[in-house]
């Protein structure tokens, strides 16, 4: 039951605030530690599936998001020197295109409104789960002991360190840029893929079609530090995509400061609560990026946590009722992402060749089937 009971969130994020949120609604004392200044995003495009908007829905944030996103209707697949359509799909409805800080501004200002406090600068650098308490470790030294805590504090989260000190990530010879630029003409509420060998570039609009958004990834040997922050010298990415179409160029041309980031696979976490602490989030399963599903597992995992808390009186089976609800389709998501991730890049010859004819035959025969073949990510209804 969460009706007066303390929650500790670690972590501002997505998932924290939504985790923060929901246990608030259900009568929770919520308080998040968050290690930045301020509650704020950086400047970056997420695709927000149905299954992330049926939590948005539940939370009753949907209209607000909405309103400043774009509703996103199909994804294309071209050829990276040409430009030409490879193949298309319909997304599944309702699929929005949404600018993190706004997503971010939302649950943050609904938290509040909920009640929940937010300690700022507050950065956790250990933690240790016992039976009936989590103790944690800040980074001026102080200790505090707290009771429910909810470790949503992304990648290199420390309540993932401690329930799984041996699990490690490695570096997957992929790197990414992602970049916003102002939109010159109108795009259509679309995502492109330009595919070409060993590199990919996706684009789509944001903020009604006032931004593009660009994730552009290539295979490479040398690694780049897993932290998407850091930023790169434009010419490093002109360059790296200088054999792609014109509109490609262009696009380019218009990226004053991209972030770049060396892509790791990290085992799902093999155990994701203990005592009353829980992992949520990047914490419990980061995935690359080719689904586009972190955010969304993000929102399903808060919900579902809440839920079990809200309604399981043992704090200890609630947490292990999550742990079960989420670890196989967390694990299911994060292996076809990894598997997506060479689709895109196949070099030319006889292989690309064969599946690129395969790719237009499908879109011409069954242009739904290849949507269809993730229903049971978009499908799924954890508010159900
Ligand atoms: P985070 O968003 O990483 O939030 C963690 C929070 O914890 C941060 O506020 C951080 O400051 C704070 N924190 C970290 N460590 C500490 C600490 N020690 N103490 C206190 N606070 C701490 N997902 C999608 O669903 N759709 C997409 O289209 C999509 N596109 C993506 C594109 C890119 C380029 C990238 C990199 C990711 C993308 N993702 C996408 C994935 C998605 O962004 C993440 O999965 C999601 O942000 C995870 O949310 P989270 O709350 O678990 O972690």
């Amino acid at each position: 039951m969460l009706i007066g009971k303390d929650v500790t969130v670690i972590g501002g994020g997505i998932g924290g605030l939504a985790a923060a949120l929901a246990c608030a609604r259900h009568g929770a004392v919520v308080t998040v530690l968050e290690r930045a200044e301020a509650i704020r995003e950086v400047g970056a495009g997420l695709q927000i599936s149905p299954n992330g908007w049926v939590v948005l829905q539940a939370l009753g944030l949907d209209a607000e998001v909405a309103a400043n996103a774009t509703r996103g209707q199909a994804v294309r697949l071209r050829d990276f020197r040409r430009g030409t359509e490879v193949f298309s799909m319909p997304l599944r409805d309702p699929f929005h295109f949404v600018h993190r800080a706004d997503l971010i501004d939302t649950l943050h200002d609904a938290a509040l409104g909920a009640g929940v406090k937010i300690r700022l600068g507050v950065q956790v650098t250990e933690v240790e789960a016992r039976a009936h308490e989590v103790q944690l470790t800040l980074a001026d030294g102080t200790q505090e002991v707290h009771g429910l805590t909810i470790a949503a504090d992304g990648l290199h989260s420390a309540g993932r360190a401690h329930l799984n000190p041996r699990s490690k990530p490695f570096f997957t010879g992929q790197v990414a840029w992602r970049a916003l630029v102002p939109t010159s003409a109108a795009l259509a509420p679309e995502a492109h893929v330009f595919m070409g060998p060993g590199r990919h570039l996706v684009r789509y609009p944001l903020r009604g079609g006032a931004l593009t958004n660009i994730v552009a990834v290539e295979e490479r040997d040398a690694w780049a530090p897993e932290d998407w922050m850091l930023t790169d010298d434009p010419r490093n990415l002109r360059a790296a995509f200088i054999d792609f179409c014109p509109e490609i160029k262009t696009l380019l041309d218009d990226v004053e400061r991209p972030n770049l980031w060396g892509l790791c696979r990290h085992p799902v976490a093999a155990q994701w609560v203990n005592g009353p602490l829980a992992l949520l989030g990047d914490a419990a399963h980061p995935t690359l990026p080719f689904l586009a599903q972190g955010a969304n597992l993000a929102l399903e995992d808060a919900w579902v946590l809440a839920e079990c808390l809200a309604g399981i009186p043992d704090t200890g089976e609630a947490l292990h009722t999550y742990q079960s609800a989420r670890k196989s389709r967390s694990a299911r998501i994060v292996e076809a992402a990894n598997e997506n991730a060479t689709n895109y890049h196949l070099r030319p010859g006889p292989y690309r060749f064969a599946a690129h004819t395969a790719l237009r035959a499908a879109a011409r025969v069954a242009p739904h089937a290849v949507t269809n073949r993730f229903n049971w990510i978009y499908q799924h209804d954890v508010t159900g």
